[in-house]
């Protein structure tokens, strides 16, 4: 989650909204990361997870992540949740909550939902304090 936050802060720096996420194997080695880049890239699916499975399917040569575990500092949205059961990843690690667009816990539950033929782990609000800090100093500065 140390990366995760810092690549999130990186974002800023293009006007992104600071998200970052990362992908770690089962013995914990980072293998993909990312940030938010859908200013920078003017891609409306560059979200930091989506970015950060790419990299770690490009970096193993497979689309397959099992046994892998997705970090991202903001819990994820509709098309994250399903690209992060789309690469089957093990585990989601996320920080702040999103109320308004999240797919892990909050709005909808995606990622375990048991009509799905894969689902995966979650873990909640590590670091969420840091997480939500970004956010929220990102929007203040854009009032
Ligand atoms: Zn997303």
């Amino acid at each position: 989650m140390d990366r995760a936050l810092a690549l999130a802060a990186e974002a800023s720096a293009s006007q992104d909204v600071p998200v970052g996420a990362v992908v770690t194997d089962a013995a914990g080695r980072t293998i993909g990361e990312g940030r938010n880049l859908r200013e920078a890239t003017h891609d409306p699916t560059a979200h930091a997870e989506v970015v950060a499975l790419r990299a770690a399917a490009a970096a193993t040569g497979s689309w397959n992540l099992e046994g892998c575990t997705l970090v991202v500092t903001l819990e994820p949205c509709l098309m994250c949740a399903g690209a992060a059961l789309q690469s089957r990843v093990s585990r989601l690690v996320f920080g702040a909550w999103d109320d308004k667009a999240g797919a892990a816990g909050s709005m909808y539950d995606v990622v375990r939902d048991r009509r799905l033929p894969h689902r995966a782990e979650v873990v909640a609000g590590v670091r969420e304090a840091e997480a939500s800090a970004l956010l929220r100093d990102f929007f203040d500065q854009r009032r």
